[in-house]
């Protein structure tokens, strides 16, 4: 029990550590059903570098139970086709495979007219800010970064340092949404483990040129040990691209390095006229781990999304994963402060659990496959790839299998009533 007050205002249900797409979408899941929270965000706006930017029909359903689905599809890009797999440009550009989504029935597996939502990730979260900022549950403070947390039988202190010197506030519970590096997780001690991709390292660019008149579909997957790269539409703007590719060997590679590594990669992933016309909008190099979290919960702290796991951004899982683990742990949060539901630490060890369990069970396994398909020499791969193009070539029951696929990503929504 907190024995004088010396924490700032007054206690909190809930905080959220971090502004980005996962906190902000779990404060406004929480927020809409009547339950007052806190985000607190380090930085002084939104982060805008360039990572996730397509949403799969798991999510979007999510989205739609926010009441947020709408909105995003005034400015997301709805696309109309599934990835399609081919070679590099220097290498004749040719569609090894395509998932086809005219095959999958409207149903379970793809519920909407469209094959994904197109929107950068930083968008995407100011949109939930927008909606959220209605609520009058809603909170958030900019430029205040976690440093730690003590916990006790009432609840947790949350110390942050501000511009105005050190704060401390006080909630319920405190939720982790601050990224793979989180500063929550590492103060509670809480082990990370997994791999880095030491072969390469990912370049992210967001680029103004027109690949569909050069013949490219909306989501390519560009399959190379040397020049592989992912090539999708970014937004409603047809010439606005992300071209992302890796620097082989490139991990020991300065930023600037890796930023000089664009126009001779373009030149070899562009097709079009020569000299090539491009305008680079943006561009941020990555390290890619596959890394877990040894436990989602610590008491009345929770990790979820980058906080608790993240992995190669091939076949867009991340943050995938992330906004499914929000819908989870909002409906758990809204069954302990708004239903009262008796036993509140069993369904929160039971969130921990199911969701360490999905992204060990699916989103690990599935995007290691999905960046070895792309870049690995290993014969066993390169057997494996053959069969999984063979069978998108051949078999229309395949597509729905790698549809209906995505739902393990979600194994259990928490929810009681729908909401
Ligand atoms: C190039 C690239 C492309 C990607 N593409 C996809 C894709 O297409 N689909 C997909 O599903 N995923 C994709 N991902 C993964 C996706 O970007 C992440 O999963 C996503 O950012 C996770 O969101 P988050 O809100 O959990 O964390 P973040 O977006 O990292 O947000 C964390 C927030 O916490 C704040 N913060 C950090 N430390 C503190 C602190 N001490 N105190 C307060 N605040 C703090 C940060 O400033 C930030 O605002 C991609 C990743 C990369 C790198």
């Amino acid at each position: 029990m907190a024995t004088n007050k010396s924490f700032e205002g007054e206690e909190w249900p809930v905080i959220i550590i971090g502004a980005g797409p996962a906190g902000l979408f779990l404060a406004l899941k929480i927020a809409k059903k009547g339950v007052r929270v806190l985000v607190l965000e380090k930085e002084k706006y939104i982060v805008p570098s360039p990572r996730a930017n397509i949403y799969m029909p798991i999510v979007l359903n999510e989205f739609e139970k926010v009441g947020i689905f709408e909105p995003f599809t005034k400015v997301g890009f709805q696309s109309p086709e599934g990835p399609t797999w081919r070679t590099p440009y220097t290498k004749g550009n040719k569609v090894l495979a395509k998932m086809n989504y005219s095959l999958i029935p409207k149903g379970s597996a793809l519920k909407y007219k469209f094959a994904g939502m197109h929107l950068g990730q930083h968008q995407l979260a100011a949109l939930f800010l927008e909606h959220a900022q209605k609520l009058p549950n809603f909170n958030n403070k900019w430029n205040h970064c976690f440093t730690s947390v003590e916990q006790d039988s009432d609840g947790a202190t949350v110390h942050v340092s501000t511009p105005e010197g050190a704060k401390a506030f006080r909630a319920k519970y405190v939720i982790a949404c601050d990224g793979a590096s989180s500063a929550v997780r590492q103060s509670l001690s809480i082990p990370f483990d997994g791999t880095t991709w030491t072969n390469f390292r990912f370049m992210a660019t967001n680029v103004k040129y027109d690949f569909t008149v050069n013949g490219l579909g909306i989501a390519n997957t560009v399959v190379d040990d040397e020049d592989w790269a992912i090539i999708v539409r970014l937004d409603r703007d047809p010439n606005f691209w992300r071209v992302a590719y890796g620097i082989k060997d490139g991990m020991d590679l300065s930023t600037e390095e890796c930023l000089k590594t664009i126009p001779e990669k373009f030149e070899r992933l562009f097709p079009g006229e020569r000299p090539l016309k491009y305008e680079v909008v943006n561009a941020n190099p990555y390290v890619a781990h596959q890394r877990c979290a040894g436990k989602f919960r610590e008491g009345r702290v929770i990790l979820c999304s980058d906080a608790a796991h993240c992995n190669s951004p091939i076949g867009g899982l991340g943050l995938t994963t992330g906004l499914l683990d929000c819908a989870a742990l909002g409906n758990c949060l809204i069954r302990i402060l708004v239903r009262n539901e008796a036993d509140p630490d069993a369904l929160l060890d039971r969130y921990a659990k199911v969701r360490r369990g999905a992204w060990l069970g699916y989103t690990n396994p599935q995007s290691t496959e999905n960046t070895l398909r792309m870049l690995s020499n290993d014969p066993e791969v390169a057997a494996r790839r053959n069969k999984f193009f063979d069978k998108l070539n051949t078999d229309p029951g395949f597509h729905i299998q790698l549809a209906e696929a995505m739902n393990e990503v979600l194994i259990d929504s928490f929810e009681t009533d729908g909401t």
